[in-house]
C-alpha cells in the first residue's frame, strides 16, 4: 500500500450533501431522548454517520448516469443482460438471480439446500446468514481459525477457516447432516478480514473431496482481493479482476450483498457457476419471492447501477483509496493509543472499549457508553458490538452472560467523506481520552428478548 499523502482522492466531487453538527447541548439533549440507543437517533442530528457501510456508498457520475437508461420491461429487461454479463465477466459465473438484497439471496439458497438438524459450516457467518440457518432449525457453525478470534494477533489472514476442524465435521456428517459450506470474503464479523487464497483453494479441495458445493458470500469480495493482493506475494502484480476471477473459480456459486461492494444503495444476486439444475429450482424461490427471473425485485435502473458498480468496485485506484482510508484512521487512533482491533480490516475500524475505558466492568456497558460519547463529544454515531448486542440472560440461571469483547465499530461508508471527516473522529477521540475516568456507563432500563440492541433503552449512571 502507498503511503496516504503519496496521492489524493481518485475522484472529484461533482454533487454535495450538506451536513451539519448541533451544539452540544442539543446533541446531550437528543441522545438522551433516544434513550442512549443511536438506533433511535434522526440521521438529520448526525454529523458524521459511521454506523454502517452498507447501502451508503456514494455512487459515481456514471452509475447515475446509467440510472438513465433503466429498462422497466416486467421481463427480458436490458439491465439485466447487462448485469449477467458483468457477473459472467467478473465472477465467472454462468447463471445469475437478482435479488431485492443480500439476505433474500440467503433464503432462496438455504431454502434450496439447508433442512432441520443439519450443520451449515463457513468461517464466520454474517447475522442474516445465521438467521436463515437458525429458521430453518439447523445449526451454523463458525469455524475461524483461532487467531481470527484473538483482537492482538497480526495474522494477515484473520478471515481464514480452520481447514482441520472443517475435515473434521466433513468426515463426521454426510451430505444430508451437512448440506453445503459457506465463506464469508470479507469476514465481517471479526472486523472485515481478508480470506487467503491458499485458504479457498483448499476449503474448495475439501469440499469437492467430500462432494459438498462450496458457497462464497461475496459482500465485500473486492475487498478481498485487494487484500490477497497487498498481502501475498504471489498476487502482487495481478490485477484484482485475475484475483476475483480464481477467487470465484473455487466456489460454485456466491450470494451477495450489492450494498457493499457493488456501490449501489441497494440490491444482491445469487449467482451458480454452472449448475443449471440448482438455477432452475432458485428461479421458482425467485419469482414467488422477489420477482421475474429478470429483476428480481429491483427496478431496472437499479440492476444497471450494480453493473456499473461491480467494474468501478474492482478498479485498482478505487480500493487502494478505499482501504487507504480504513487504515489511514485506524493508524491515527493507534498512534494516539487508541486500542483497536489489528490489523486494521477493510471496511471499518473496530475498537476495544474494555481496554479504552478499562474502569467500567461489562455490566456498565462500556462499548455502548463510548457510543454514548461519541455522539456527545463530535455528533458521531458509531455501532456497539459488545453487552448491549451480544450478552443475554440465560434463561435457566437468570444470570447475565457477557461476550468475551467490548467492541466499537467505525464503518466506513465507501467515498463519502474525506480525509479530513476522519481526522475529526480523531480529535474527538482525543478529547474523550483526555476525561476518559469521568465517563461512568450506563444502566439499562428496557430490553427485548431478541435482537435488543435495536430497541434497548439506558440512562447515564451516575447523573
Ligand atoms: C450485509 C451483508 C449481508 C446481508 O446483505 P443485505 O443486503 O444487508 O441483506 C450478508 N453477508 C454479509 C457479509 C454482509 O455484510
Amino acid at each position: 500500500m502507498r503511503s496516504r499523502n503519496s496521492y489524493a482522492e481518485p475522484y472529484r466531487i461533482k454533487m454535495v450533501e450538506p451536513i451539519s453538527l448541533k451544539g452540544r447541548a442539543e446533541r446531550e439533549d437528543l441522545i438522551k431522548k433516544a434513550y442512549y440507543n443511536i438506533f433511535n437517533l434522526k440521521a438529520e442530528d448526525i454529523y458524521i454517520d459511521l454506523l454502517t457501510d452498507s447501502g451508503t456508498s456514494a455512487m459515481s457520475a456514471n452509475q447515475w448516469a446509467g440510472m438513465m437508461l433503466g429498462d422497466e420491461s416486467y421481463a427480458g429487461s436490458r439491465n439485466f443482460y447487462k448485469l449477467l454479463a458483468a457477473v459472467q465477466d467478473i465472477f465467472g459465473y454462468k447463471y445469475l438471480v437478482p435479488t431485492h438484497q443480500g439476505r433474500a439471496a440467503e433464503n432462496i439458497l438455504m431454502s434450496m439446500f439447508v433442512i432441520e438438524n443439519q450443520k451449515v459450516p463457513g468461517n464466520m457467518h454474517f447475522d442474516t446468514t445465521e438467521g436463515h440457518i437458525r429458521l430453518r432449525k439447523a445449526q451454523p457453525l463458525n469455524l475461524v481459525i483461532d487467531e481470527g478470534l484473538n483482537t492482538e494477533s497480526n495474522h494477515q489472514f484473520k478471515g481464514n477457516v480452520d481447514l482441520e476442524r472443517l475435515e473434521k465435521e466433513l468426515k463426521a456428517n454426510d451430505s444430508s447432516k451437512l448440506p453445503l459450506i459457506i465463506i464469508t470474503a470479507t469476514c465481517n464479523n471479526n472486523g472485515g478480514q481478508p480470506v487467503s487464497m491458499d485458504n479457498l483453494r483448499n476449503a474448495s479441495k475439501l469440499a469437492h473431496k467430500y462432494g459438498r458445493p462450496l458457497f462464497i458470500d461475496a459482500a465485500r469480495y473486492a475487498e478481498n482481493c485487494y487484500f490477497i493482493q497487498q498481502r501475498d506475494p504471489v498476487y502482487r502484480n495481478k490485477p484484482i479482476r485475475d484475483i476475483a476471477r480464481e477467487m470465484f473459480s473455487y466456489a460454485d456459486g456466491c450470494t451477495m450483498s450489492s450494498k457493499k461492494d457493488a456501490l449501489v444503495n441497494i440490491g444482491g444476486f445469487l449467482a451458480f457457476k454452472d449448475n443449471e439444475e440448482w438455477y432452475e429450482k432458485a428461479v421458482q424461490m425467485q419469482i414467488c419471492y422477489e420477482g421475474f427471473r429478470t429483476y428480481g425485485g429491483l427496478a431496472g435502473r437499479d440492476l444497471e447501477a450494480i453493473a456499473r458498480g461491480l467494474y468501478e468496485g474492482t478498479e485498482a485506484g478505487y480500493l487502494e483509496d478505499r482501504i487507504g482510508q480504513v487504515n489511514y484512521l485506524g493508524q491515527k487512533l493507534l498512534d494516539i493509543g487508541v486500542p483497536c482491533v489489528t490489523p486494521i480490516g477493510g471496511h471499518g475500524v473496530f475498537v476495544d472499549a474494555l481496554k479504552f475505558l478499562p474502569h467500567l466492568p461489562q455490566n456498565f456497558f462500556p462499548a455502548q457508553a463510548l457510543v454514548v460519547e461519541l455522539y456527545r463529544e463530535a455528533g458521531i454515531r458509531s455501532v456497539e458490538l459488545g453487552t448491549c448486542a451480544f450478552g443475554y440472560t440465560d434463561p435457566v440461571t437468570g444470570n447475565e452472560v457477557y461476550p468475551s469483547q467490548e467492541l466499537v465499530r467505525l464503518t466506513i461508508p465507501r467515498r463519502v467523506y474525506t480525509d479530513r471527516h476522519m481526522d475529526f473522529v480523531v480529535k474527538a477521540f482525543e478529547e474523550i481520552a483526555g476525561r476518559r475516568e469521568n465517563i461512568r456507563g450506563l444502566e439499562s432500563t428496557y430490553q427485548a428478548d431478541i435482537l435488543r440492541h435495536f430497541t434497548a433503552r439506558f440512562r447515564l449512571r451516575g447523573q
